[in-house]
């Protein structure tokens, strides 16, 4: 049997590996007791990218319900046209 030597693409070398920290930043709707809601364009438009994409979750700090919610109201105010699907030029 030959032995096939993988190369792991993925993995990280030792010289570029940052200790990843275990402790997780609060919820800041958790936290305050603030809504979630589609019709605060400028509240949300915090959490898209500048290309309009969703923030994924390890860059908002935002646990999975609010995430969930979050992402909800940017959707909708995306059909609402008060949020870009995408980057306006
Ligand atoms: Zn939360």
């Amino acid at each position: 049997m030959k032995k096939s030597k993988k190369k792991e693409k993925n993995s990280r070398s030792k010289r570029f590996k940052k200790p990843i920290s275990r402790v997780r930043k609060a919820c800041f709707f958790c936290t305050n007791d603030v809504s979630i809601d589609y019709k605060k364009p400028e509240f949300l438009r915090k959490y898209i990218s500048d290309s309009g994409k969703i923030l994924p979750r390890r860059t908002t700090n935002i646990c999975a319900k609010h995430q969930r919610a979050l992402t909800r109201a940017i959707k909708h105010a995306r059909v609402m046209a008060l949020l870009p699907f995408t980057r306006i030029y």
